[in-house]
């Protein structure tokens, strides 16, 4: 897997030998890590960095863990992604208040390596299904994200570098809708300025490399809203 294709994952623990412990263990395991020691800087990179998952301890210093949570649930930004609350024995209440407040699940510490990466993927399958995966599939097209190819039918689908990255985050959640807005930000980055109309032209592009002749159109336009990969398309365009 090239770094890119990597999921992050910010840690947010203040015990900083336990943070080393945990950025060795899921690195090892190809995952990208960044940390944060205090609630308000978790809650910064939250917003900065939009990791695809966050490990949360529940006791952190300036702003708990609950409170990060329910943060980051509130930002539009970043209310999708996935936390995973990390919580000491004896805190069974705590635990029930993390779930409320918007956690997807909790470990008890201490808690071993494996059932941690465990943990992680499984909750990353839920909410973001292909992320950890090296082959996406979708109808007859096959994505070998590691060595860069895209196949339809059997045959090679030739795709620059953005309608890869547009392809990709497509078979990452098919049949959802984005909006060119949406779009410009998961391939082309927060920092970049470009025009919404731009993504009407690489949508072309990832189209007529992708569709032959008489193959179905798996992208389908919604009219005022966006894109979608969905193979449904003649119907319903
Ligand atoms: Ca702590």
């Amino acid at each position: 897997m090239t770094s890119a294709l990597k999921p992050l994952v910010l840690i947010v623990e203040d015990e900083t030998d336990l943070v080393t412990l945990l950025r060795y263990n899921l690195e090892k395991e190809g995952f990208r890590t960044i940390a944060a020691g205090d609630g308000e800087e978790a809650i910064l990179l939250a917003n900065e960095q939009t990791p695809h998952l966050v490990l949360l301890d529940l006791m952190l210093p300036l702003l708990s863990g609950m409170e990060v949570c329910r943060q980051i649930r509130r930002n539009t930004k970043t209310r999708d992604i996935p936390i995973i609350m990390l919580t000491a024995r004896g805190e069974e209440a705590d635990r029930v208040r993390g779930l409320n407040c918007g956690a997807d699940d909790y470990l008890t510490k201490p808690f071993s390596p494996t059932e941690l990466v465990a943990r992680i993927r499984a909750v990353l399958r839920r909410a973001s299904p292909g992320l950890a995966e090296e082959t996406l599939r979708f109808d007859d097209v096959v994505m070998d994200l590691a060595g860069h190819r895209v196949r339809r039918n059997g045959r090679d689908v030739h795709l620059g570098p953005t309608e890869f990255r547009l392809l990709r985050h497509f078979m990452q959640h098919p049949g959802r809708v984005f909006s060119r807005e949406q779009l410009l930000d998961v391939v082309w980055g927060h920092d970049v300025y470009v025009e919404p109309r731009t993504v009407d032209v690489h949508i072309r592009r990832l189209r007529k490399a992708l569709n032959e002749d008489d193959e179905t159109d798996l992208i389908r336009t919604v009219r005022s809203a966006g894109y979608a990969l969905d193979v449904r398309s003649p119907a319903t365009a």
